[in-house]
């Protein structure tokens, strides 16, 4: 039995109500707690996705009423287009669509931190983190414009940019990535166990 329902019934005086009754008031009482724990985590995620449709929309990608914005730098050579762009105060924020996955990974929290380098550069503002809407349920995650995260990312630009400059790519293969991928059979760096 559940040490807690064994601590509450170690508590359960003989001759006041029947155990029968004592142990159904139990169950009742977990029951409402389950559901109220549940119901307030359920509107915590509803509070964050509606808070999110608060807010003013700048841009979104293929939409006639909020025109797609770009940004472009010289500097590091890139461009990206995030699929929308909304306002938070002074802050323009990109927000990314992940439909097919509910996880985020390395390349998703990249991708997010190129558009939040590039807004920078572009409105002299560092936006403070940007979103992602992960998967079918659009779970809102918020990924925070850090220093650290910011510096990650020029060690990959940098790496991108040797590449682009002859230096032979370092491939880091996996066993996962490299069973789904479709020139696994002729690739010479494909994972081996
Ligand atoms: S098989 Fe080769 S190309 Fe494909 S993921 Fe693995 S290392 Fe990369």
């Amino acid at each position: 039995m559940n040490s807690w329902l064994e601590n509450m019934l170690g508590q359960y005086e003989p001759g006041t109500i029947p155990l029968e009754i004592f142990t159904l008031l139990l169950v009742l009482g977990l029951l409402i707690f389950l559901w109220d724990f549940f119901d307030r985590k359920y509107n915590n995620l509803a509070d964050e996705s509606d808070s999110l449709l608060t807010l003013e929309v700048l841009s979104l990608k293929d939409n006639d009423k909020f025109p797609t914005r770009s940004f472009r730098s010289k500097k590091l050579l890139l461009k990206g287009t995030p699929d929308a762009l909304v306002k938070e105060g002074k802050f323009t924020i990109p927000v990314d669509l992940v439909p097919m996955s509910s996880k985020v990974q390395d390349r998703h929290v990249v991708k997010i931190l190129t558009y939040l380098r590039l807004i920078e550069e572009e409105t002299n503002t560092r936006p403070p983190h940007g979103i992602l809407l992960m998967g079918k349920k659009r779970r809102v995650v918020k990924v925070k414009n850090t220093e650290e995260k910011q510096r990650w990312l020029e060690t990959l630009i940098d790496e991108m940019h040797s590449i682009d400059e002859g230096i032979p790519a370092v491939p880091r293969p996996t066993e996962k990535k490299c069973k789904f991928c479709d020139v696994s059979n002729i690739c010479e760096h494909r994972h081996r166990s």
